[in-house]
């Protein structure tokens, strides 16, 4: 159970004076849920303006202090139009003081006609009027006090103003306890960092680095150390020691020799099946380095060794192929494979739930409905998981619960992550890696396209289609907001449809799964020939017939994002083509990613030079670090803290491995704070 300390902390944000129904929207749409969330949303910067006596004097996208005197209010033409309140410095120098949305009706009480206001905001201009929009502060007097104020500057969402959260920050802040410290004596004086509570105040405060560091320190810390309770337990457990004696692999008639990188990453799974602590093994290897046949060799070393094994895939689709291409590669063997769904019903699924526990079935392929509680197994030894970051830390304990001892797990990721990541993320787990391709892979002629060329693109699609290829078109990300994404996805599709009629189909995130599932499907079975969709084509779908993959906007992905997209083709035999098609205005980096993506299909490289390139932050979702699983730490945090971190968390385990001490009572707090809670969980039992 959370400790009692943290309370105040984990209560709604209706906790806090002045929310209601009405802001609790938008505060949640930032993930702003509870007073912790609040005391947790760092500024994005801080702004402090300069004060002018003319606004000849300013330029535009300067932060000012100025002076004026409101002339005229024009009132919207229309609900979303903006209210513009026409005010100047000097008769005939004049400003629009532009409001959107509910913020007008302030703007008439705040700002009254002919009386002198003092105004903080960011000049900007708007055709040939200069403007300042959602001025931060409009004051009778007070006009220094403004100019000496250094201002966080808050993400907002709509519905919120930047006076609006920095009030809520502040009572969130007082309502901050005292809590003991978790980090080392050592490494606190090394950094000369504050303590907790004051680091979020300062952090709050100015831009002050140490503060920064710390509370990002304090995530990763929580990190490493919740993936190590994990790891200990999993240590602690009676796992089912399985030995292969090569009699079912010896009748595999397999195509293909197998890569020096697949033999290796045979060889570890199989030094860790024999081990008394269940295996717990992640394999990683770009989309198409073969790692289901890896996944099917350990599988039946576990049927070699008279147990069962099961593989989970995330959607049915990704389980029907899987399935389909274990029975074809597991033919000569005998071996029993059954598929499980969701979808199966009645008869044929009593007969597979008989199968399972009577241990015919030496082999089953399925969603999660593998693992609910009416299946049950004869002897479940080794679990694989395929894309496995979809599926939380939480849920693999979960699973660890079916076999009569804690079955073997491997999980399965074709997403390429850098080297300094795969620690935050993976940290609990053993990795192999496939980072060779198996030979004769054809490269995918990648081309960037100026997005003015659309519908050059459009004719190059119809006659990849009529030729009786497919295709994919992959949408703008609008921005971080998924219904924009979703409104430019349809009218892509939309378009598209007029022009190839019923072939095309839609894909996106707020589709229900079960059209989703359709749409996919019909598209895997050739009868749709053009898959329009936002980023969420499912991972692993393997569609040999498709060859073009056209990305909108393609320099709005991160280059880790683009290499999974283009993955999706060059399944097959034939030449494939991607074709990312870039806006007018690209920067400098967005060039270079670009370039990098036509030079390489390397997806570990292009993960490194991702992460190297993002520093700039420009691109959507990434400014922090996106991909990571942490909210705090930057992604230049992440590399310059984590494996101090990772070493202070080993460092207490081998102290006080069952956190019982003071500091260990201390890092208990700190996982919950962090809801890394699983990781304490884990400790009762053992
Ligand atoms: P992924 O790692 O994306 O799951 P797959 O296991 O689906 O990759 O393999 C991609 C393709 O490569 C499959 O058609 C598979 O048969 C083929 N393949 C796998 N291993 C080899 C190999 N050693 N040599 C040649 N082809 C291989
Ligand atoms: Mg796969």
């Amino acid at each position: 159970m959370r400790p009692d300390i943290l309370n105040p902390l984990f209560v709604e944000t209706d906790a806090l004076e002045g929310v209601g129904p009405k802001l609790k929207k938008p505060l949640e749409k930032l993930g702003l849920g509870r007073v912790r969330d609040i005391a947790y949303h760092l500024p994005e910067r801080f702004v402090t303006r300069r004060p002018v006596d003319n606004l000849d004097e300013a330029s535009v996208g300067e932060q000012i202090v100025i002076a004026l005197t409101p002339v005229e209010h024009k009132a919207a033409r229309n609900n979303r139009g903006p209210y513009r309140v026409l005010a100047q410095d000097t008769p005939g120098n004049i400003c629009a003081l532009t409001y959107f949305g509910r913020a007008s009706y302030t703007a008439k009480k705040l700002l009254p006609v002919g009386e002198k206001r003092w105004v903080a905001g960011r000049l900007d201009e708007y055709g040939q009027m200069l403007q300042i929009v959602h001025p931060d502060h409009v004051v009778e007097d007070g006009g220094d006090t403004l100019a000496r104020l250094c201002e966080p500057v808050y993400a907002l969402s709509e519905g919120l103003t930047q006076p609006k959260v920095a009030g809520l920050v502040e009572q969130a802040l007082e309502k901050l306890p005292t809590l003991p410290e978790w980090i080392e004596s050592a490494q606190f004086d090394k950094q000369q960092w504050p303590g907790w509570s004051d680091a979020l105040k300062l952090a709050h405060k100015g831009e002050h680095e140490a503060a920064r560091n710390r509370l990002a320190y304090d995530e990763l810390f929580a990190n490493s150390l919740a993936l190590m309770l994990v790891r200990a337990d999993n240590r602690r457990r009676k796992g089912q020691p399985l030995k292969g004696d090569g009699s079912i692999r010896g009748k595999l008639r397999l195509p293909f020799p197998l890569t020096g990188v697949q033999k290796r990453a045979i060889a570890e799974i199989e030094g860790d099946l024999v081990q008394d602590a269940p295996m717990l093994r992640l394999l990683q290897g770009d989309v198409g380095a073969g790692k289901t046949v890896v996944a099917l060799e350990a599988m039946l070393v576990a049927n070699e060794a008279r147990t069962q094994a099961a593989l989970l895939a995330p959607t049915e689709i990704l389980a029907r192929q899987h399935y389909d291409t274990l029975r074809a590669m597991a033919a000569p063997t005998g071996v029993e494979i059954a598929l499980l769904t969701g979808r199966d019903k009645g008869r044929a699924r009593e007969s597979i739930l008989m199968g399972l526990m009577d241990g015919s079935i030496d082999i089953v392929v399925g969603t999660h409905a593998i693992f609910q509680d009416s299946v049950s197994y004869k002897d479940l030894a080794l679990v694989v998981i395929d894309e496995q970051h979809r599926f939380g830390v939480a849920q693999r304990l979960q699973l660890a619960g079916k076999g009569r001892r804690t079955p073997h797990a491997l999980a399965m990721t074709a997403t390429p992550i850098p080297r300094t990541l795969t620690l935050a993320h993976y940290g609990e787990m053993d990795v192999s890696r496939l980072d060779e391709m198996p030979p004769g892979r054809q490269p995918i002629d990648t081309r960037v396209i100026s997005q003015d060329r659309l519908a050059e693109v459009v004719d190059g699609v119809g006659r990849r289609i009529a030729s009786g290829r497919q295709a994919y078109w992959v949408c703008p990300m609008v921005r971080e907001n998924e219904s924009e994404d979703i409104a430019a996805a349809e009218a892509r599709h939309a378009g598209l449809k007029e022009r190839f009629g019923d072939d095309v189909v839609l894909v996106h995130g707020q589709l229900k799964p079960e059209l989703k599932d359709a749409a996919m499907e019909r598209f895997a079975r050739g009868e749709a020939k053009l898959l329009v969709a936002t980023t969420v084509i499912e991972v692993g779908v393997d569609v040999p017939a498709a060859t073009l993959m056209v990305i909108e906007q393609a320099e709005r992905f991160g280059l880790a994002q683009l290499h999974q997209l283009r993955g999706r083709v060059g399944r097959g035999a034939e030449k494939s083509t991607c074709l990312l098609l870039r806006g007018s205005a690209l920067s400098e980096t967005g060039r270079e990613r670009l370039a990098l993506m036509r030079e390489t299909q390397d997806g570990f490289r292009l993960a490194e030079e991702d992460l190297r390139l993002r520093g700039g932050g420009e691109l959507l979702g990434t400014r922090q670090s996106g991909d990571t699983p942490f909210r705090i730490a930057t992604l230049e945090q992440i590399a310059d803290f984590l494996p101090q971190a990772h070493d202070d968390a080993r460092l207490l385990m081998e102290r006080d491995g069952g956190l019982t001490g003071d500091r260990g009572e201390a890092a208990r707090i700190l996982l919950y704070l962090f809801e890394r809670d699983w990781g304490v969980q884990l400790l009762r039992g053992g």
